[in-house]
């Protein structure tokens, strides 16, 4: 088993926004979580991407429990383990996109050259290559979500998580960008995680849990 979740439970000021989440991912598969708005699935997401840590349960990684990690080890892991594309863009406005989807690659040890290279083969994939010398707020909506997604997979994470990814994508664009996350994953042998209100964009996925006020009800 690649990812198990096991009884993870969160409360934010008494209120219990997770209320006992169990499931587990295989290696290489992709896994779309759904459910209304504010039902619990950022909150999720983040203490899978170890940006969070529950109060209760366990996320295991490859065998390795994530859930009592320090700080430190939590950012070296992130770094070196996760993808995360974020519902909100946090491209960098002083930096070009290019510098911004290095960012990752500067933060842990890596080998600049070689991640620049698989930025820029990314980039002409998601026909983007032309916004990489430009600055987040020179190019559209759209070419920002897929920088973002470029950042993401910049160092080919194990797993790939991806909150409301097509959150504001017209539905040709939307079965586009999903179905290369699903290829990009694919390829690096990556286990994909999507977070999505859409019913149309999860049947495209392997395994599907919904989500209601914090607990799994399919
Ligand atoms: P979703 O992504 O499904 O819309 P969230 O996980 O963002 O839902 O939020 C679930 C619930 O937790 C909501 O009621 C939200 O208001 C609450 N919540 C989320 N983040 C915080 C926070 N940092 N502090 C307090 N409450 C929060
Ligand atoms: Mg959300």
């Amino acid at each position: 088993m690649f990812l198990e979740v096991k009884d993870v439970k969160k409360n934010y000021a008494k209120t219990d926004v997770l209320k006992g989440i169990s499931f587990s991912v295989d290696k290489g598969q992709n896994l779309a979580i759904v459910g209304t708005s504010g039902s619990g699935k950022s909150t999720l997401l983040y203490i899978l991407g170890a940006l969070e840590q529950a109060e209760h349960g366990k996320v295991v990684l490859e065998g390795v429990d994530i859930s009592n990690f320090s700080d430190d080890e939590l950012a070296l892991f992130r770094n070196q383990f996760i993808g995360f594309v974020f519902q909100f863009h946090f491209l960098l406005p002083s930096m070009n996109c290019l510098d911004n989807t290095l960012l990752p690659a500067k933060i842990g040890k890596h080998n600049i050259k070689e991640v620049k290279a698989r930025i820029i083969k990314y980039a002409i994939i998601l026909d983007v290559e032309h916004c990489l010398k430009k600055y987040p707020f020179e190019i559209s909506g759209g070419e920002q979500q897929r920088i973002n997604i470029i950042r993401a997979i910049s160092l080919n994470p194990k797993l790939l998580l991806c909150d409301e990814p097509t959150g504001n994508l017209d539905s040709v664009n939307t079965q586009k960008v999903i179905k290369l996350l699903q290829d990009l994953a694919r390829e690096i042998n990556s286990t994909l995680i999507v977070v999505t209100h859409d019913g149309n964009v999860s049947d495209a996925f392997d395994q599907k849990i919904t989500i209601e006020d914090g607990q799994i009800i399919s």
